[in-house]
């Protein structure tokens, strides 16, 4: 519920305003898809709701950009460094889905089976999104799966928006009124989302060094990104270290810029490196044992 004077949810209205969603046939399908909306109630009264809110105040810090990270060509899969499969499908660093161009080339396993491991939970981290569908007691069996995203007001009131209704069928919160349904929902898992982040850090990182560096940080970074590979489902992926401490940031922002780029945000006289991902999210460099400015590139440059 928004506020206790409008008629019960689903609202009927008119959308007055919406900002994020990618513009069809664009050159890049950027996140967020929906961050914020308008809604005129038919009564009249404005509801205004929006995703993640941009870091303020105290933690707000600005960063400078150090440098682009260009695509490169491996010899083999930076990823499981198997030789004897061949490494020849397009990578995108981040998923296209954030605006993620082809950057680097890896074997079909670890881009699709990897990516169907995370990249689901990526988005509904990024969207502030949750899976839901529904049972009743008359049919056990699962139905109208929806991904709801879970927008805020001002004031801090949550707003349940549906991304899609089955055509035709009552919409899911008109499911909700019948007391014999139960909905179920399920929230991004750090496992598969953080899983995620770290893939893109990790290739970002191979990159921007101009092939595999095997430093412990990396090499454990490459163990998780395979566990998660060879998981036998999405939901039997298990969070590694280097995936739980990764330090991720949401911009809010259209993808834009360089898919890959290092950023230096100063900070009471120490440097933290950040690896922006189509500006759409940052994430803190996180490979203690790798500086980023002792790349070759650095150097040359
Ligand atoms: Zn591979």
């Amino acid at each position: 519920m928004v506020t206790d004077d409008l008629a019960p949810p689903p609202y009927r209205g008119q959308i007055q305003r919406v900002e994020g969603r990618s513009t069809k046939g664009g050159k890049r399908n950027g996140l967020p898809k929906i961050h914020e909306l308008e809604l005129e109630h038919v009564e009249g009264q404005r509801i205004a709701a929006r995703g993640h809110q941009p870091p303020s105040g105290e933690g707000a810090r600005s960063a400078t950009g150090v440098c682009v990270i260009e695509p490169g060509q491996f010899p083999y899969c930076p990823i499981c460094l198997r030789e004897e499969v061949a490494a020849d499908t397009m990578e995108h660093v981040p998923p296209k889905a954030f605006g993620g161009t082809v950057m680097a080339n890896t074997c079909a396993d670890c881009n699709n089976r990897l990516g169907s491991r995370t990249e689901a939970a990526l988005q509904d981290w990024y969207d502030d999104a949750i899976q839901a569908h529904f049972t009743s007691d008359a049919s056990p069996e699962p139905f109208g799966h929806d991904r709801i995203l879970m927008l805020k007001t001002e004031s801090g009131e949550v707003v349940m928006l549906m991304e899609k209704s089955s055509p035709g069928g009552p919409s899911p919160l008109d499911r909700l009124r019948d007391p014999n349904v139960q909905i179920h929902y399920k929230i991004p898992r750090p496992a598969e989302f953080k899983t995620g982040l770290l893939k893109s850090a990790y290739l970002a990182a191979c990159l921007h060094f101009g092939g595999v560096v095997h430093t412990p940080s990396l090499m454990s970074a490459r163990d998780e990104l395979l566990r998660a590979r060879d998981a036998k489902s999405r939901r039997a992926v298990r969070l590694g270290p280097i995936a739980e401490a990764l330090k991720a940031h949401r911009t809010g922002v259209a993808a834009s810029g360089p898919s890959l780029a290092l950023l230096r945000s100063d900070h009471e006289g120490e440097s933290t490196y950040l690896i922006s991902l189509a500006g759409t999210i940052l994430i803190e460099w996180p490979f203690p044992d790798l500086d980023p400015m002792l790349s070759p590139r650095m150097r040359a440059a």
